[in-house]
């Protein structure tokens, strides 16, 4: 019918994680195909839209980047708000970051749809010399908490787009 060609989907991923993990750099790299090796932490609100077909529908997300805010430990319940989609993303190079993840899920349940799908990304994969991370310790942690599992990298653009886009074929598919 008409009805469903109107139909909109529009879901709302954010992207949390320590400072320097790469969120920006994986938002600009999804979005606009940029990479940026000297960022610098934009205070404020920021968010993209991309839009994928799945099912000859036109799928909307609009995905929220922390800017800054992760480094003053506010994040706020209005960044969370109304996510149907998270990406916890670590960088595997730095173990703290790693250690973090816990209290960025506890956020997020906290702050948001506990029906949400929710990925782990372990990021900066093109540092595998460096890692200290093994691949096989992100996919126990995924699997404790029930939560999909990727290695990035935002510079040489490795599962970017595949991670968003399984993230948003998963919340498609649960509406
Ligand atoms: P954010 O604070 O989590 O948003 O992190 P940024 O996106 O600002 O990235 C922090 C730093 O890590 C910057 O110098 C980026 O260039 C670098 N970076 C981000 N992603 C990658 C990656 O996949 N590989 C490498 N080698 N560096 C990355």
């Amino acid at each position: 019918s008409s009805d469903d060609e109107a139909e909109e989907y529009l879901f709302k991923i954010v992207i949390i994680g320590d400072s320097a993990v790469g969120k920006s750099n994986l938002l600009s790299r999804y979005s606009r195909n940029e990479f940026n090796m000297h960022s610098k932490a934009t205070i404020g609100v920021e968010f993209q839209t991309q839009s994928m077909e799945i099912e000859g529908k036109e799928v909307k997300a609009q995905i929220w980047d922390t800017a800054g805010q992760e480094r003053f430990r506010a994040v706020t319940s209005a960044y969370y708000r109304g996510a149907v989609g998270a990406l916890l993303v670590y960088d595997i190079t730095r173990r703290t970051t790693f250690d973090s993840i816990g209290r960025w899920l506890d956020e997020l349940t906290t702050h948001s749809d506990t029906t949400a799908a929710r990925m782990l990304v372990g990021n900066k994969k093109d540092l595998d010399d460096i890692r200290s991370i093994s691949i096989e310790e992100g996919k126990s942690l995924a699997e404790e908490h029930g939560l999909f599992f990727m290695e990035t990298s935002a510079k040489d653009s490795t599962n970017v787009k595949t991670a968003f886009e399984m993230v948003i074929k998963e919340i498609y598919s649960s509406v």
